[in-house]
């Protein structure tokens, strides 16, 4: 029997970690101990101290941070350093805001904890000292940088920007931390990249006359002296990319929602060509080094050549590059990093000859932007290696994008993040399956945790007796099935969809025939300002799509029902999913898409019961989930809700909610 397996069924009773959470609860308004919370904890503590691997299955409710802060908190106890990885900034955000310094108030436990993000979360002040100047210059000629390489297209001339870049660095003077989260506005990205840099940009502390005010570098500081540091998984796969450079040595590591972290290093790992960011080199390059402008000529004319290549080959669709570039995208890409090394070279030696001054950094932090330019042109032009795929595809804003990414994740982590240093990882999410972390390239122990809920009578799983989603009549029945619900419940409903296409044809249906009652559609207004609607309006019903599947959490009978139009697939012509479905082979279907469709779907489903009282319905208009071979494999991912296909069952269990 494996060390989890035995802990599951005879868990220590009094650990350090168990008498540390025993206190935590206790100081939580009515809080209750929880059994599975206490099983979790009490793994990550054995794994901490046997240098085991673990990957926890930890579903809704479960209390999972505090089960993983505990045992870090112990950690720093005794002299480890904690890494802990979430999925996103907001995640960041709430460990420290909230978790943290409960648990740092209520154990009177002495650990130190800290936040890092990357560099383009912070202002720069050698960026702020610029804008400063030209804003001081009427800020006529603006930064005319591009989004790859986070300055963005910032014309100070227009008087929003200007407005808002004013805003910012108003807020800068008095800022302690500069970190964009505690910007009182959500300013436009043009705006924000005028006063912040890329990874690829900052020039360096060694070589920035700011670096003593620098608010990135503080960050960092504070992070070598912390025992617990909360980063996001962006940075993490930065900080793997980089040669583990980024962050404090570290012993101990914790994956949450560590069914996204495949996917984040793939993007860590990928590299991007566009027009754009050719045709921002050169603006760069032009302001920098006026005299120079045949360097910017020739780069303006590698992007028009690499565009009208790509758009050759993918037109409006994605193309994937299985032989490597091809003749004519070679001889593009190879322009172009002709022209990048020379206008490298150009601004190198305008760097030599720059005085100390705000001018000098923007040239220094130009030469970064052209080296990053040349260097990934190179990359581009090597051969395609094992575990490597290329495409063309086309996007909303450069026509076209030339990316090269990794799929070998598993080798890469095993070989540059786990291999030499003594590291022990714990993965954690609600939808973890046994292999998440073997493609994470860890020998991990696997643990499932019980939900603390009793989903048999807190939930009913209905698969209506439609067609399936081939068939032409299927969308209609989609949108009577959600018309049917929200009838019945009087709105409260979330309706997730795979597709946006298939999101508008459902609300447009409904709108004509739900009169009075109150439909939000993703895309109508900001998702921020949709989610508030939709948690203050206990009638009102959400459309959504992908962002919602995972970032919505709504507890009450404000989302009595929550609504999948179908079983999640990976889109198969994903030039990452046909790559990984050639490495499997055969199995492919069985081994990639049903587990990829099946944790995608338990996200989804992971929307409706969010307390030990809350009640409803799960509607998947997919009969697939309850006719085809592999509905078991899919269905083994979802909490064990009463699962049924008659209606009146369905319809039976609503009425029994009582809601008005
Ligand atoms: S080190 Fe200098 S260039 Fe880099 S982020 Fe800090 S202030 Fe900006």
């Amino acid at each position: 029997m494996s060390e989890a397996a035995e802990m599951e069924q005879n868990p220590p009773s009094s650990s350090a970690a168990a008498v540390l959470l025993q206190s935590a609860i206790a100081a939580i308004p009515e809080g209750e101990e929880r059994a599975e919370q206490l099983q979790m904890t009490q793994a990550v503590e054995h794994a901490f101290s046997a240098k085991q691997h673990l990957a926890v299955q930890g579903p809704t409710g479960v209390g999972k941070s505090i089960a993983y802060l505990i045992p870090a908190i112990l950690g720093a106890l005794s002299g480890s350093r904690t890494v802990i990885v979430t999925s996103s900034k907001a995640l960041q955000d709430q460990l420290a805001s909230v978790e943290l310094p409960f648990l740092r108030r209520v154990l009177d436990q002495p650990f130190t904890y800290s936040v890092l993000k990357g560099r383009s979360n912070y202002v720069c002040e050698a960026a702020v000292a610029e804008v400063r100047v030209q804003l001081g210059g009427a800020g006529q000629q603006g930064l005319d940088l591009g989004p790859q390489d986070s300055l963005g297209d910032v014309d100070l001339s227009d008087a929003e920007l200007r407005d808002e870049v004013l805003e910012i660095l108003d807020w800068a003077e008095g800022s302690a931390t500069g970190d964009m989260a505690e910007l009182p506005i959500t300013p436009h990205w043009k705006a924000w990249s005028a006063v912040s840099v890329g990874p690829g940009e900052c020039v360096g502390a060694s070589k920035c006359s700011y670096a003593s005010d620098c608010k990135s570098e503080q960050a960092r500081a504070a992070a070598e002296d912390a025992e617990i540091v909360v980063v996001n998984a962006h940075l993490y796969g930065a900080h793997i990319q980089t040669g583990g450079t980024l962050l404090p040595a570290h012993n101990q590591l914790v994956i949450d929602e560590a069914h996204e972290f495949e996917d984040s290093i793939v993007g860590s790992l990928s590299i991007e060509l566009t027009e754009g960011r050719l045709s921002n080199l050169a603006r760069v390059h032009d302001r920098c080094v006026a005299a120079e402008d045949k360097v910017s000529g020739s780069l303006r004319s590698a992007g028009a050549m690499l565009e009208a290549c790509m758009d050759g080959i993918a037109g409006s669709g994605t193309v994937r590059l299985t032989s490597g570039l091809g003749e004519d995208l070679a001889a593009a890409v190879s322009t172009a990093a002709v022209a990048a090394d020379r206008a490298l070279n150009s601004l190198r030696a305008a760097a030599k000859h720059a005085g100390e001054s705000t001018a000098k950094h923007r040239i220094e932090r130009s030469v970064r932007i052209a080296e990053s330019v040349v260097d990934d042109t190179q990359s581009l032009l090597g051969k395609l290696g094992k575990g490597t795929v290329l495409w063309v595809e086309p996007t909303r804003n450069y026509r076209h994008v030339l990316r090269l990414t990794r799929i070998d994740v598993a080798d890469t982590l095993r070989s540059q993040a786990w291999a030499e240093k003594a590291l022990t990882v714990v993965c954690c999410s609600a939808t973890l399956d046994s292999g998440t972390a073997s493609r994470l390239g860890l020998e991990a122990e696997y643990l499932s945790v019980p939900s603390p809920f009793n989903f048999r009578d807190q939930a009913v799983l209905f698969v209506p007796k439609i067609h399936r989603p081939t068939h032409p009549d299927w969308a209609e029945e989609v949108a009577q099935e959600v018309e049917h619900v929200i009838r019945a419940l009087s709105g409260r409903t979330l309706a997730l969809f795979t597709s946006n296409r298939m999101l508008r044809s459902t609300v447009d249906l409904c709108r004509e025939r739900l009169e009075g009652f109150t439909l939000l559609a993703q895309g109508d207004a900001p998702n921020p300002v949709l989610q508030d609607q939709f948690l203050n309006d206990e009638h009102a019903s959400l459309f959504a799509t992908a962002s919602f599947w995972t970032g919505i959490s709504s507890p009450g009978p404000t989302c009595s029902a929550v609504i999948l139009d179908k079983i999640p697939f990976p889109v198969p012509t994903d030039p990452i999913v046909q790559a990984r479905c050639e490495v499997v082979g055969d199995a492919a279907f069985m081994e990639v898409s049903v587990p990829a469709a099946g944790m995608q779907l338990a996200q989804g489903v992971g929307r409706l019961i969010r307390t030990a009282t809350d009640r409803g319905v799960v509607v998947v208009c997919d009969p697939r989930l309850a006719e085809a071979q592999y509905r078991n494999r899919i269905l083994d991912l979802l909490p064990p809700m009463r699962r049924v296909r008659n209606r009146e069952f369905l319809d039976q269990f609503i009425r029994d909610l009582e809601l008005d």
